[in-house]
């Protein structure tokens, strides 16, 4: 297999796109392309100031390094989460993201929940007494909380986070199956600023996890290898193995199922939030006074109700 543009050995064939690419033009590719979905979906611009959310894994480093390459103003925010296990999983992933910081003069925000809550996330689990899907949501929960505090009080343009096609296809599935017609409303790559939640991007959400992969380890970028031990048998796994299969058959349908999906949304196939944004500034949680839906203690303050 050749380099489309160049003719030498290519080290990545993306039959989705029918393109081919040596090391040095993917290297080339991925950020042009990264540049063009930001523009596309007007997500955020170099004057302004952005959050990335960094967990040590290959998809938010390349991501960072991508931003970083074009020259956007980008801090890094680590959460470490308490997962230790065999790996001392987020004491390592931890160790990667600040190496990554350091050698390219980054900043890097790191917030422990233990240090900071009081409880570790699996600690929580454990006290609810939920099962795994019910560890990640938790989980889910508590880092959309911190990034949202973390973004208002640094003054932050918006959060960014390095989600990937694989990721958004599996959520898109799951959501498709529940007929979660609330949830199928809030699948764009970019969602605005409103109501005291700051802007979202998800600027990688059109690459394949391959894609990132492949990018993080031509640029040599030393991440941490090993999944999140509560992965393991999670419904998102599932969602992607099973999407991975056909992807193998159909070529696209990963890419297809989400572009696809994207067209409806615009179209206004599935009803969007209808509260302005000034109603929902209205709706603070008492204790933590972010915005919450109800008015009322967020699900975030109820989790530590003891
Ligand atoms: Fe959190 Fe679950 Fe992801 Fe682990 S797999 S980091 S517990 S959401
Ligand atoms: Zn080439
Ligand atoms: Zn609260």
């Amino acid at each position: 297999m050749r380099c489309r543009k160049c003719g030498q050995k290519a080290v990545i064939n993306m039959r989705q796109h029918r393109l081919a690419l040596c090391d040095e033009h993917y290297l080339e590719w991925l950020p042009e392309q990264t540049e063009r979905f930001i523009k596309k979906y007007e997500m955020f611009t170099r004057y302004e100031r952005l959050l990335l959310a960094v967990s040590g894994g290959k998809d938010s480093l390349a991501l960072w390094d991508v931003l970083w390459r074009l020259g956007y103003n980008v801090d890094g925010l680590y959460i470490n989460l308490g997962i230790d296990g065999s790996l001392d999983y987020s004491n390592q992933s931890q160790r990667f993201a600040q190496q990554f910081a350091d050698e390219r003069n980054l900043k890097l925000i790191n917030l422990n929940v233990h240090e900071q809550y009081g409880e570790s996330i699996p600690e929580i689990a454990q006290r609810t007494r939920r099962g795994q899907d019910k560890t990640c949501s938790i989980c889910g929960l508590v880092k959309r909380h911190i990034f949202n505090q973390s973004a208002r009080d640094g003054n932050y343009d918006a959060v960014i986070t390095a989600h990937n096609l694989d990721d958004e296809a599996a959520v898109l599935l799951s959501n498709s199956l529940d007929w979660s017609l609330e949830r199928l409303g809030r699948g764009q790559p970019l969602l605005p600023a409103g109501g005291g939640f700051v802007r979202k991007a998800k600027p990688f959400c059109r690459f394949y996890e391959r894609e990132s992969a492949a990018y993080t380890l031509l640029r040599g970028i030393p991440y941490i290898h090993e999944e999140c031990p509560y992965s393991t048998g999670s419904k998102q796994l599932f969602f992607k193995q099973d999407l991975n299969r056909w992807e193998e058959h159909m070529p696209g349908t990963k890419l297809r199922f989400y572009l696809n999906y994207l067209t409806a949304l615009d179209e206004g196939a599935f009803p969007q939030r209808q509260e302005s944004p000034a109603e929902l500034d209205q709706q603070r949680c008492p204790i933590c006074g972010q915005p919450t839906i109800t008015g009322n203690t967020c699900a975030f303050c109820r989790l530590f109700e003891k």
